[in-house]
């Protein structure tokens, strides 16, 4: 509870971004104090358990910021999940449906020793779209998901029930 009362607290909801009718909930504020960041980064540690996974996988942009925390709190590596075509050498590529059009997320053949526990972290799970695709980019490129934990999830997607036999753990779930 005091997790999600420090999410909820640095969440501001925008409207109509980026499109009419969408409500963006927007974590700027949250990744920009520093004692509630700290405190959330450590409560995800907390949950999981350091120990509990080899490397952190963070999704491309926002993941990246929480990655990086993560692994540094736990003496563990980062690998990027990146945009399409921003990776400089050969890489396994996973599109999936977004409300308008198709995105494209791409992870370096070989990021993973095979077997590796891998912790994937993005802000906000929405549809699951993009967790989902993410996932099995790791496990293509050898890893193994230890599981999947964002900060927000938008409970009414049912994202998680898209996710499902993993494990999924969010801070708040709204
Ligand atoms: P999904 O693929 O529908 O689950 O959408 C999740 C992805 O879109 C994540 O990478 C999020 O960063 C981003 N996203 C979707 N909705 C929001 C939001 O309201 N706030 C911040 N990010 C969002």
């Amino acid at each position: 509870p005091e997790m999600a009362a420090l999410v909820a607290g640095g969440t501001v909801d925008v409207p109509d971004f980026p499109k009419p009718g969408i409500v963006f909930k927007d974590l700027m504020p949250f990744f920009g104090d520093g004692p509630t960041f700290r405190k959330v980064i450590d409560g995800i540690v907390a949950h999981w358990g350091a120990g509990s996974f080899d490397v952190v996988a963070g999704v491309e942009a926002r993941g990246f910021v929480m990655a990086a925390a993560i692994a540094y709190a736990t003496g563990t590596g980062v690998v990027p999940v990146r945009k399409a075509g921003k990776l400089p050498r050969p890489a396994f590529s996973a599109s999936y449906g977004l409300e308008y059009g198709e995105a494209t997320l791409e992870v370096s053949e070989g990021a993973f020793v095979p077997g590796q526990r891998v912790l994937v972290v993005d802000d906000v799970l929405a549809t699951g779209g993009t967790a989902g695709a993410t996932m099995d980019l790791v496990e293509r490129a050898g890893g193994v998901v230890a599981g999947f934990t964002v900060l927000m999830e938008l409970g009414f997607l049912d994202g998680r029930e898209r996710l499902s036999p993993r494990k999924v753990h969010a801070l708040l779930t709204v």
